[in-house]
Order: C-alpha cells, then structure tokens, then sequence
C-alpha cells in the first residue's frame, strides 16, 4: 500500500518560478543594475551546484552530522486526547541545530559562498534567529560574517547578539528609519552592491529577489521530502493537513513543497493577528495587505494607499514583517494554499498548552501555527491526520512570554 504512493510529484506539477523569476505575478527582481549581475552570478552557481554530486553529498553529510537531520516526527498524543479529534503530529524542527529551521537556509547559503569562493557573507536579522544561523555556518565553514541589526531588535535582542559576537560575527547596528528588520534589509542590500565580489548575502526567507525565494525554498524542502518518508512509515498514508506559522515564509513553503501535487492534503498557513486585525496591529499580509512592492520584490505588501510600508506587530518577532515571500502570494491567489492568523492571544494560549501536555515549549512563531492546530482538531475525525511544523524550541521567547502570561504572578 505504501508503495502505491508516489514519492513527489511536485518538481513535474509546479515550474515556478519562471525564467524571469516570477511566481504568475509575483517575485521577480527589481533592485539597481549594480545588483543585477550578482543575482545572476548566484543563479548560476545555485544551478550548478544543485547539478554537482559532490555538492550534494556534502550537504547531506552536514545536514546529518551538523545539523542533526532528520529532524523526528513526534506524535502528540497528550495534545491530541486534550483536543479529541484529528491526530496531531509535529514536524521537530526546533530539535535541528541552533533550534530552529533556519540553519537549513543558513548552511545551504554559506556552502554557496564557499563554491563561488567568496570569503565573507553578510545577513540581515530581526529577533537575530537567522543572524545567529548565518554566524554558526560561516563559523563551520570559516567565512568572514557581518549581521545587520536594527537598533531597536539590538535592545531587545540582547543574548542574540551576543551569541553572533561569540561565534565570530560582527554585529552592525542600523539606526536607520525605524531601526528593525526591514532597515537591517536595507542596509544588507547596500553592503552587497558596494562588496559584491568577495561578499555573499545569505537571506533568511523566502523572499527578496529571485532567486533568493527560490534558493532559500530549496534547502528548506529538506522538511517535507524527510516528512513525507516519516508519515507513511507512522500512518501508511500521507496527512490530510498541514499546518503552519508564516512570516517571510520560509518554513511554511518548506513543510508544503513536496506535497503541492498531492490534492487531498490541504495547506495552511497562520500569519501573525497581533492584538487587533487594524493597521500597525498585526502582521497578517493577506487579511490586511494589497499587492506591492518591497524589498525587490512584488507580494502582498501591509501599506496604505500611497504605498507607505505600514507599521506591524506581533508578540512574535519572527513573523513581524510588512511582506510575505512571492510564492505564498501565488499560491494564496490561486487557493492551493489557504491563509489564516492567529491572535498575540490566541498564540501565548498554545504556548503554555504544548508546554504542559508536551513537555516541549514552541518559539512563539511556532505557537501560532498550534493555535491553528487547536481551532481545527476537534472539528475533525479521528482518523484525520494533522502535521503541524514546530519550526523552533521557545527558550528564546520565555522571557517576552512571561511578561504577558504571568503579570502578577510569581514566575
Ligand atoms: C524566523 C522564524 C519563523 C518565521 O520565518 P519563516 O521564514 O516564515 O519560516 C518561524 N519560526 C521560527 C522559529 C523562526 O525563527
């Protein structure tokens, strides 16, 4: 029965993105002409290192032995007696090295410079998750490495920052506009076109310009193609579920990518509801987005009619973005992939509810894809089979968790 199934059926069903890197209408590459030729430099390596076995066989020996893939699927089966309906496994990708999905990108990213001999890379971070990954590969693989911080993630990000310090990273701090993540962008996009030719920028999403969406969802593939093997192993058939939190998108697209050709399991991806779905109060692109352009690429956009890039928040700091990666935008438009938010509240509920069945504490952003979890289990059959992406461990949130959950208690 098991072999009945294909194993992917997606690389055959979704060639996106085109040869202009473009998602139907989305993605594509609007940055100066001194960024041109480095995207196509990067395109070119990408492709043929993805052609090169000895590329692959390296990456497979790290992704194993470094980063500690497989990442297990766990069945949770507190959580799903609590919740009485469909079964609920998770995708343990907060057990992967430095706690989360983004060493996949980061790793992948690093090798590339390393192959287009190019001795530093530069990143941008937000919370300082994917500045600490880029720092631990280019530590592996003895790149030179700058992070761009915002001021203000600085403040709030203090132990990220100094574990980047710690691995060998310069941290830069800008204290340009509103001094967050999409300023670090900036200033990243403007390091590259001055050192273009020693210097690789390692983006940490699926998003910016091709072929970043596309390299980036390529090495977090890594998620489904293993999840896919473990589910018929566990179940003998494939889930009729996934499930999960989406900030640039990088995670999300990792967990659906090998299953796009597969009609009977339905995608959906949580975005962050803040307090209150009004302008500057939630990060939720598509309920509270139009179609724009940021950061050399076409998406859905938080702005308003002028095209000012709006404010946002979440008690995640991970999905706090005004955009979303091109290829969500596509796959929104045309319905394979369906979108929804999660509430500040509604999140830190799922945190502690995990915490206390589980025994595992979810980052925040892995948080709002449990509380999805939570809406939709019990509606569902018992034989239904839901796998949510823990795509990070929490330890990192439980001080900002504490001082919403717990004021007024001890801790
Ligand atoms: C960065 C991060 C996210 C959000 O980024 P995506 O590109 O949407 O995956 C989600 N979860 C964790 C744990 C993160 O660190």
């Amino acid at each position: 029965m098991k072999k009945s199934i294909p194993l992917s059926t997606t690389c055959e069903k979704h060639p996106w993105p085109d040869a202009r890197g473009r998602f139907g209408a989305y993605g594509g590459k609007y940055v100066p002409e001194t960024l041109m030729y480095a995207l196509d430099e990067l395109e070119a390596a990408y492709r043929s290192a993805m052609a090169d076995p000895a590329f692959q066989a390296d990456l497979e020996q790290r992704r194993q032995h470094y980063v500690g893939r497989p990442t297990p699927l766990y069945f949770a089966e507190r959580l799903t007696a609590s919740l009485g309906g469909a079964r609920i496994y998770f995708k343990r990708e907060d057990l992967a090295h430095t706690g989360a999905h983004k060493i996949n990108n980061a790793l992948g990213q690093c090798l590339l410079a390393r192959r287009m001999n190019k001795p530093r890379v530069i990143a941008e971070t937000g919370a300082g998750q994917h500045g600490v990954a880029t720092a631990t590969a280019a530590a592996l693989l003895d790149l030179e490495c700058e992070v761009y911080m915002g001021a203000e993630d600085m403040e709030r990000q203090r132990l990220n920052v100094f574990r980047m310090r710690l691995l060998g990273a310069k941290v830069t701090c800008v204290n340009a506009g509103s001094r967050t993540l999409k300023d670090a962008i900036n200033e990243a996009l403007r390091d590259w076109a001055a050192n273009v030719e020693h210097t690789h920028y390692v983006l940490g999403t699926v998003h910016g310009p091709h072929p970043f969406p596309m390299i980036c969802r390529d090495f977090q593939a890594v998620i489904g193609r293993e999840m896919r093997g473990q589910i018929l192993e566990a179940e003998g058939r494939l889930p009729d579920m996934l499930i999960a939190c989406v900030g640039g998108g990088s995670n999300s697209i990792g967990l659906f990518y090998d299953f796009l050709g597969d009609e009977s399991v339905r995608m959906i991806g949580v975005e962050a509801g803040g307090t209150k779905l009004v302008p500057g109060m939630h990060a939720a692109r598509f309920a509270g987005g139009t179609v724009g352009m940021l950061q050399g690429a076409m998406s859905y956009v938080l702005q308003d009619k002028d095209g000012l890039i709006g404010g946002t928040h979440s008690v995640s700091a991970g999905l706090d973005y005004a955009s979303v990666g091109p290829e969500h935008a596509y796959f929104h438009d045309n319905k394979r992939i369906e979108y929804t938010y999660a509430t500040d509240q509604e999140a830190l509920d799922a945190f502690q509810r995990c915490s206390r069945l589980e025994g595992i504490i979810p980052a925040l952003e892995s948080a709002h894809a449990l509380a999805e979890v939570v809406k939709r289990a019990p509606a569902m059959a018992t034989e239904a089979i839901i796998v949510m992406n823990m795509s990070g461990r929490g330890d990192k949130d439980v001080e900002q968790a504490a001082r919403f959950i717990m004021q007024g208690e001890e801790l």
